[in-house]
């Protein structure tokens, strides 16, 4: 009998495998990372074949770490670093160029353009988003436009576009199928959210043909077997979703209003809006949450530039702390920062602010500010900055947040998770197990088998979850929260331009 689902998580540094059991937990993993390459400033490349690669060492090191083989797997999901771009031939499989990674800016000309022609609005309206590098459609055309001949060859059918999961799915299956699904498809520019198709009108704007896209499947459901040779034996993929939609599900946010942050390097927010596509009016993303049984779900997102990057320029650019774990004690060693706030807008300002040329400020200093006073303030900027994003959301989306699911590096962090609480005056709860983003995926494959029957029974998963309940009086948090927002003007200098 099958026992184990395996998980890959094809990220933006590394590529990992996670093995599940039915009690839904992390038997083993294996984890490998791959080349960065920055051919000019602000573009970011991978080489294709060696995600590929990565990948497939790492799902056979963690089959081989727990003595597993492909007959004790009950299905496979994948989950991937979002809106990176591949174009490969549809015979050999080979890649015409390297993958265009999320966090390249060389399509920033051809957003631009986008722009220029007045179509930021229709964009947003079919697509959810905003025009920006991040998303693939404009880094297809870039390829096609970088490659001699792509064009044509595109539109003669011989070349394949996909996203991360697409290309995983393609190789797995030794080029049998070609297909995405919903989260994935919603995040290219090119993906119609209402009508749940790819919409010609957006390939027209990019002069796109339609032959280079894969066919759009549930997040949960068929997308063939694996190839033997790779895992040795056939193995059925049955789960895919893009990153952060795989933690919501990992972290199950099944029900309309129920949100989780992953507190990393920046943060990212998904709230969960049902069937309904809530269109926002600060800027944050409508995206599609999955695809489940034909049933599309809708998620609001929003992210906060900096969030651990904070406390890692408290480590690295002040010298205050060896590493990101002594800023708790710090923290607890004060009563509060005594009016000190510390704005990290080191690149600008986002949600709901949106200010290119906001830079970091430090207000409320006196004579007895100490370390630990700032300290505790680089730590309350991300709560802060998490709330400006929850009330963007709940705002938007019309609906009100019970609790807050975490993850990511920063959630470890006891005094952020109370102070996150006592900021938002809901409910913060954290599962033991972190790994959400993976358990998504393998929650997706393992429902679309019968490996879990049911959606509870992953609750168990997560192994129960710390809850932080909100301490602070309704006056207090609206003070603090108040000199949060005075310092944000500040750091937009709105007062020095008044
Ligand atoms: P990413 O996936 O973006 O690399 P991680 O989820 O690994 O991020 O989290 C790392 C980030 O979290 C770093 O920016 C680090 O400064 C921050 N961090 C890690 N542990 C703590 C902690 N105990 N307290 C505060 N911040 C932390």
């Amino acid at each position: 009998m099958s026992r184990f689902v395996l998980a890959l998580d094809q990220g933006t540094t590394s590529s990992r495998a996670l093995l599940f059991d039915r009690e839904g937990a992390v038997v083993a993993t294996e984890q490998h990372e791959f080349t960065q390459s920055f051919p000019q400033s602000g573009w970011v490349e991978h080489d294709p074949e060696e995600i590929w690669e990565s990948q497939l060492r790492a799902a056979r090191g963690v089959l081989e770490r727990a003595q597993v083989t492909a007959a004790d797997l009950a299905a496979l999901g994948v989950t991937n670093q979002r809106e990176t771009a591949i174009v490969w031939e549809r015979e050999t499989g080979k890649p015409i160029h390297p993958a265009i990674v999320w966090q390249s800016r060389q399509t920033a000309g051809l957003c631009q353009g986008l722009r220029d022609r007045g179509l930021e609005e229709d964009i947003r309206a079919r697509t959810g988003l905003v025009i920006d590098s991040y998303f693939s459609g404009p880094k297809i055309r870039f390829i096609l436009d970088a490659v001699e001949g792509a064009q044509a060859r595109a539109e003669a059918g011989e070349l394949c576009f996909g996203t991360v999961d697409s290309w995983l799915l393609y190789k797995l299956t030794n080029g049998r199928v070609h297909a995405t699904e919903y989260s994935n498809a919603s995040r290219t520019l090119l993906f119609n959210i209402h009508e749940k198709t790819w919409d010609d009108v957006l390939l027209g704007y990019l002069n796109l043909p339609r032959a280079i896209l894969p066919e759009v499947r549930d997040s949960s459901g068929d997308f063939g077997l694996t190839a033997a040779q790779w895992l040795g034996g056939e193995v059925p993929i049955t789960g895919m979703a893009g990153d952060q939609q795989s933690a919501l599900f990992g972290q199950g946010c099944f029900e309309t209003g129920m949100a989780k942050n992953t507190y990393g390097t920046g943060c990212f927010l998904l709230m969960n809006t049902g069937d309904r596509p809530a269109i926002s009016d600060s800027g944050l993303l409508t995206t599609i949450a999955w695809g489940i049984g034909g049933r599309v779900e809708y998620a609001l997102e929003g992210s906060v530039f900096v969030a651990g990057a904070a406390i890692q320029w408290l480590r690295d650019g002040l010298g205050l702390i060896a590493n990101a774990a002594e800023s708790e004690a710090a923290a607890h060693r004060v009563a509060e920062t005594d009016g000190v706030y510390l704005v990290p807008a080191f690149t600008g300002l986002g949600a709901p602010y949106w200010d290119e040329e906001a830079r970091g400020v430090m207000v409320g200093l006196n004579r007895g500010t100490t370390q630990d006073h700032v300290i505790r303030a680089g730590l309350e900027s991300i709560a802060y900055s998490s709330r400006d994003v929850v009330d963007c959301m709940v705002t938007d989306a019309g609906l009100s947040l019970e609790a807050l699911r975490v993850d990511g590096g920063a959630c470890e962090n006891d005094f952020l998770m109370q102070f996150q609480a006592d900021m938002l005056g809901c409910v913060v709860e954290r599962p033991s197990v972190l790994e959400v983003t993976a358990l998504g995926a393998a929650a997706l494959a393992g429902l679309a088998v019968g490996f879990w029957t049911d959606r509870s029974h992953l609750e168990q998963a997560r192994g129960g979850r710390t809850r932080f309940e909100p301490r602070l009086k309704a006056s207090e948090r609206d003070r603090l929260y108040a000199g949060w927002q005075q310092a944000v003007a500040r750091s937009r200098g709105t007062l020095a331009g008044s």
